[in-house]
């Protein structure tokens, strides 16, 4: 007994390597069983690395001694109960390394082994100098926190409350002495009231809240299935105001552009409570506060992007997904996790419901309403004044274009902004124009470094016609002052992006703003909203892409034309006709939001394209109704589940015999003959049954099935020769237990040392 070695730390390190590593506790420390979720400094080859205890064990007996941590970091473990047996599910759901998964879920500070932040509240006052500088400061952000101050000191929790975004210029003050930070009795702080809700919901709003309260105290999945302007963020706000009342914390998950102050304001102006805000543009600092408040349980309500499904909510109550069919809540690299389903796993475990919101719910949740496996809220007409608008196709064959707009859709767009009204073009392309021709002898501008399959892929003429980018690569050059071919002139810009659309608007409307909003004009946070707020509701033109389907509110908007839509009505992706109706009905959406009614023209050469057709007559759900009926024909989800496995390399050759390797793998695998099938068939039976999967779609019994490997659908980007291997299978069970069975050896592959590969459980990009 006594010489038995003593107990290791088994730590999950931010490596790609599917496995834990040894290691003693420091100097006279013993590894205890409580450590699990310390975060622990190690060596690792030449590096330190931090990691995460996730067991304490005796030493692999044929290994070598194992190395001794450099330091423990925290005096008790920094995940812990639901978060981290989430996140261990989240690592055997994706097959990814533990230790990258952890490392995701964390904040960038924490990750990096810095202390949690201290929570003992805290609040900023003037100091003498500030208050003698207050006349002369500058009209800007320090100055309004300055005149806020000037009242007497602010608790931060107060001006998080109304002042979004006010630590950078506090920390600008602090630095010219005018501004300090004091710690504060939180005895004084008094606790902010909720304020009453200005407005009564109408009966089917107060349907869906009144099920929402009801199922309160447990897990429960609802789709809030609600038009545009239906009053769906009421009903959140009442459920969190439920929530709250009973002590409880809410967490809301919105689409990154969904996070605009005007959405933030909302929140805080009702509940009553600080909302935190967590997006992308908050700096590392505030990351790490907002999650050691939300671990405490001090922090109530969270309203944040992709990353914030990763708050520690140890007093939950409620989760909200806003816009639960957007993209932006799977991540495509790294930890390829969906946030959404993410949450429903955590929801199940946290015994608090989850609340899916949106206008076009995803195929998948529409499926799992119908099936009964979420509760279905419907909310079917706007709330309050808002008409819903006309939507109609505009055929514009043989018709002259000027920058791809009908000569109809320009008068109509005189006609409103003459009766003082707002116009937006919408158009999914960003950039001058998609092509650059030469009318002499064909010659077209076509990137180095990609291709797809049956030809190199264009380049985007931007900079008003003088510069071209690879929206694939980001690769970029002038345009050549003559053909490369010929030698030519005659070289002429094909197609219309939005700054030429916003050009020929310009040109046409002089009188009038015409504001174009894309990732080109708008690529910092919060500049889509001082471009908005500036643009103001005068009568004017709006031109953009995506970025305009949602946010801030537009209420003189009352003609909306979407253009350039035919290519999306003939894509590969079995998920684009989703996309595009999705997209259609945002877009349309926002026409008409207030008293004024709207008007929505859809431009197209395919007046009759069933797509088109359906949505049109028969809305969104008519749309999804069709689309589920073949989707269940083809065998693709929610009828299936998929797996991507992708592979890229200087030559295809590496990637081809990668991928073969691995189908071999995954073959020998899911045989239900030999040995490794008798494995498959018993983790099938244990590790997956015991599953919290419940929450998400399941399918019927059947076996794997492999397509590939194919080229990717763009075979050739930034000089990598691309290629996937497509693993579906009817019950997501018998998909999980392959992998399981065959990725060690896939990982250990010799082929797999010569390319980059990757794993995508529920790819959304095929
Ligand atoms: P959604 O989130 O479904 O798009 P919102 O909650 O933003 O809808 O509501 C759309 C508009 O209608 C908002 O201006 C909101 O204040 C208003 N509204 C919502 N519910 C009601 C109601 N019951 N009575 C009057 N106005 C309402
Ligand atoms: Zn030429
Ligand atoms: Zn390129």
């Amino acid at each position: 007994m006594s010489d038995a070695p003593p107990a290791v730390w088994r730590v999950a390190l931010p490596l790609p390597l599917p496995r834990l590593f040894d290691y003693r506790p420091p100097a006279d420390a013993a590894a205890d069983p409580a450590d699990v979720g310390v975060r622990v400094r190690v060596p690792f080859g030449s590096r330190e690395l931090v990691g995460v205890v996730a067991g304490v064990g005796a030493p692999e007996p044929d290994a070598p001694e194992p190395k001794a941590a450099l330091a423990r970091l925290d005096p008790t473990p920094l995940l812990h109960g639901e978060l981290l047996e989430s996140l261990h599910w989240l690592a055997r759901y994706t097959h990814a390394p533990l230790g990258e998964v952890l490392a995701t879920a964390l904040p960038a500070p924490l990750r990096r082994g810095e202390p949690v932040p201290d929570l003992r509240a805290r609040a900023w006052r003037l100091t003498e100098a500030g208050a003698t500088a207050l006349p002369r400061l500058r009209p800007g952000r320090p100055r309004r926190l300055a005149e806020r101050l000037a009242a007497g000191p602010a608790a931060e929790d107060a001006l998080d409350l109304d002042l979004d975004g006010w630590r950078e210029p506090a920390r600008a003050l602090a630095r010219r002495g005018l501004a300090e930070r004091i710690a504060l009795d939180p005895a004084a702080v008094a606790a902010p009231a909720p304020r009453p809700a200005p407005i009564r919901l109408n009966p089917e709003q107060q349907a869906a809240a009144q099920a929402v309260r009801a199922a309160a105290g447990g897990f429960a999945a609802m789709l809030l299935d609600g038009v545009t302007g239906s009053g769906k963020t009421e009903v959140y706000l009442d459920a969190i105001a439920d929530c709250l009342a009973r002590g409880r914390q809410a967490l809301v998950l919105v689409p990154e552009i969904g996070l605009t102050p005007q959405t933030l304001a909302r929140f805080r102006a009702r509940l009553g409570v600080p909302v935190h805000a967590l997006h992308s543009g908050l700096a590392d600092g505030e990351r790490a506060r907002t999650w050691a408040a939300f671990a405490s349980g001090q922090a109530r309500v969270a309203v944040g992007t992709r990353s914030a499904a990763f708050l520690p909510l140890p007093r939950a109550g409620l989760i909200v997904v806003d816009e639960e069919h957007d993209a932006s809540f799977k991540q495509l690299d790294g930890i390829r996790y969906h946030a959404r389903d993410f949450l429903l796993v955590r929801g199940k475990a946290l015994g608090v419901p989850v609340l899916l919101g949106s206008a076009t719910p995803s195929l998948e949740s529409l499926r799992n309403a119908q099936v009964g496996r979420y509760a279905h809220l419907r909310l079917r007409a706007r709330a309050g004044e808002a008409r819903p608008p006309q939507v109609r196709v505009l055929d514009v064959r043989k018709r002259p274009l000027e920058a791809g707009l009908s000569p109809e859709l320009l008068q109509l767009i005189e006609r409103a902004l003459a009766e003082g009204g707002q116009a937006l073009v919408f158009r999914n392309r960003r950039g001058y124009a998609p092509v650059l021709l030469c009318h002499d002898c064909g010659w077209s501008a076509h990137c180095h470094r990609c291709s797809t399959p049956l030809k190199p892929t264009a380049m985007t003429v931007h900079g008003g016609g003088r510069r071209l980018q690879c929206h694939h690569c980001g690769a970029r050059r002038p345009v050549p002052d003559a053909c490369p071919d010929c030698g030519g002139l005659a070289l002429q810009a094909q197609g219309a992006g939005t700054e030429r659309i916003e050009e020929a608007l310009a040109a046409r409307f002089p009188g009038f703003p015409v504001l174009r909003i894309d990732r080109g004009t708008t690529q910092r946070r919060d500049a889509l909203e001082q471009a908005l707020a500036k643009f103001g509701d005068r009568p004017g033109i709006l031109v953009g892409t995506q970025m305009l389907a949602k946010g801030h509110d537009l209420p003189n908007l009352t003609l909306v034309a979407v253009v350039g839509i035919d290519e999306g009505l003939f894509s590969a992706d079995f998920r684009a006709p989703e996309r595009l109706a999705q997209l259609l009905i945002q877009v349309a959406g926002r026409a008409g939001r207030a008293q004024r009614p709207g008007e929505v023209l859809l431009q197209t050469h395919h007046p009759g394209h069933p797509l088109l057709a359906t949505l049109l007559a028969g809305g969104y759900h008519a749309f999804a109704e069709n689309e589920l009926a073949l989707r269940e024909a083809a065998g693709f989800p929610p009828f299936a589940h998929l797996a991507l496995l992708r592979a890229e390399a200087k030559r295809a050759e590496a990637a081809d015999a990668f991928l073969h390797a691995a189908k071999a793998q995954l073959e020998a695998a899911a045989s239900p003959s030999g040995l490794r099938g008798e494995a498959v068939r018993m983790r099938a039976a244990g590790a997956w049954r015991e599953n919290r999967d419940e929450g998400l779609p399941a399918g019927g019994r059947g076996a794997l099935a492999l397509h590939g490997p194919l080229p990717a659908p763009m075979p050739r980007r930034a000089g990598f020769q691309r290629a996937q291997l497509l693993l579906s299978a009817p019950e997501r069970r018998a998909l999980h237990a392959a992998l399981d069975a065959a990725l060690p050896a896939i990982h250990a592959l010799p082929e797999a040392r010569r390319v980059r590969w990757s794993l995508d459980v529920d790819p959304v990009d095929l």
